[in-house]
């Protein structure tokens, strides 16, 4: 476990930034709200600070709702047909659907360290985003499966690059300045760092774990790196001997057939080479602090979906569960997002075997599965006993 607090879904009393603050326990209405929004996506009436392309899958836009961190989908094609709608109130912002208010919201601010660049001229904000509280970065930004038959088709990696909205390679230099400044202006808690695939053995691990080196020395952040499995397996053990938190190894669906056909590159190291992986890494980082990307709504079988994360959890990984943005620029642009009732039935049937096997957001030192604003499945995590049931009802009537 790292140096920080242990900390659960970012929750969010004031300006972006959730340091050591403790989580209060979401209701079922929320967490089926935050699932409905990720589903349907949600109509804004003012501009929100968004995340657009980048690796895995993206495009989102950040808020608060009831004071839990979320990323939902906003620019979409299908949100237009969303029944949600962000509306300014007289003091504050509210989400809502054929006139009721269901929530409070607070959008993302546009953080202060977005102002400065560094000696050469480059802007902090194509170094690094913060993702509410996050900061986050593609340390590098081109991917050996990008544009050829191997690409992952769910990913946005090269849009972000075409649309100039960031640089190619981030240096650990200039990581470490900007997480500085992103934890002094606008409390960062931790970094979120991953990588476009290299054509090299260790498949660009090093690298952005040299980068999350970094990161640590010169902001004090708790660090999780995000990368392929390597073909030699020790690479994993030196990227826990450069200090990182938490590590990151997405092998985004348990499906084989999905697999093969979303991310073949990916495939072709199989399931098992991803659990190989996983077994190395929980030994060297320790249970939980090994993560996966499971996305749902690419024509997966939910029963070996299921399966595959209560196998996971089995050797201390924890799957990270979250539905498909179909990412403008990617090659499912045109996907609809996932129903939110079969995302939310999928959830439930993970989060109780997480609870039981004493896993959970809480335990997460840093990264996607410590924020968990792109998934409501930890929202659930305080909704079930200890004895791994939960009491809420399956759907509520929000
Ligand atoms: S490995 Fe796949 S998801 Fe990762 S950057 Fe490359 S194309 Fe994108």
């Amino acid at each position: 476990m790292a140096e920080s607090p242990a900390r659960g879904v970012a929750y969010h009393p004031g300006r972006n930034g959730s340091a050591g603050r403790t989580r209060p326990h979401a209701d079922a209405g929320l967490a089926h709200l935050i699932t409905e929004l990720q589903g349907h996506g949600l109509r804004v009436e003012v501009p929100l600070e968004s995340r657009q392309g980048g690796a895995g899958p993206a495009d989102a836009g950040m808020l608060w709702i009831d004071g839990f961190a979320a990323t939902v989908p906003t620019s979409a094609e299908y949100v237009r047909a969303s029944p949600y709608v962000l509306r300014a109130e007289d003091d504050g912002w509210g989400v809502y659907r054929d006139g009721e208010r269901l929530a409070s919201a607070e959008p993302f601010q546009r953080p202060r360290y977005y102002d400065l660049s560094t000696a050469d001229g480059v802007p902090y904000w194509q170094i690094a985003l913060l993702h509410l509280d996050s900061l986050a970065s593609t340390v590098i930004q081109t991917c050996a499966y990008w544009g050829n038959s191997d690409q992952c088709t769910f990913c946005g990696i090269g849009v972000t690059l075409a649309n100039g909205r960031t640089i190619a390679r981030k240096t650990p230099r200039m990581l470490a300045e900007v997480a500085v400044a992103a934890k002094e202006l606008d409390g960062a808690v931790d970094a979120t760092l991953t990588t476009g695939t290299t054509a090299t053995p260790d498949k660009g691990a090093l690298y952005v774990a040299r980068c999350g080196q970094a990161v640590r020395e010169a902001a004090g952040l708790p660090v999780e790196v995000q990368f392929e499995p390597p073909r030699d397996l020790a690479v994993i053990d030196q990227v826990r001997d450069l200090g990182i938190n938490s590590v990151g190894i997405h092998v985004e669906s348990f499906d084989p057939q999905v697999l093969a056909r979303v991310a073949p590159a990916k495939a072709r190291t199989g399931i098992d080479g991803y659990f190989r992986a996983w077994e190395r890494a929980v030994a060297a980082f320790g249970e939980g602090q090994v993560s996966t990307y499971v996305i749902l709504g690419m024509g997966e079988d939910p029963e070996l979906t299921v399966a595959g994360c209560r196998r996971a959890i089995d050797i201390g990984v924890y799957p990270f569960v979250v539905p498909l943005r179909p990412t403008v620029g990617s090659l499912m642009e045109h996907m609809a997002a996932p129903s939110p009732e079969y995302c939310e039935t999928i959830y439930r049937r993970v989060v109780p075997y997480l609870t039981a096997r004493g896993l959970g957001a809480h335990g997460v030192a840093a990264g996607c599965a410590r924020c968990q604003a792109c998934s409501a499945m930890s929202l659930l995590e305080g909704s079930v006993q200890t004895d791994g049931r939960t009491y809420l009802p399956l759907l509520s009537d929000r």
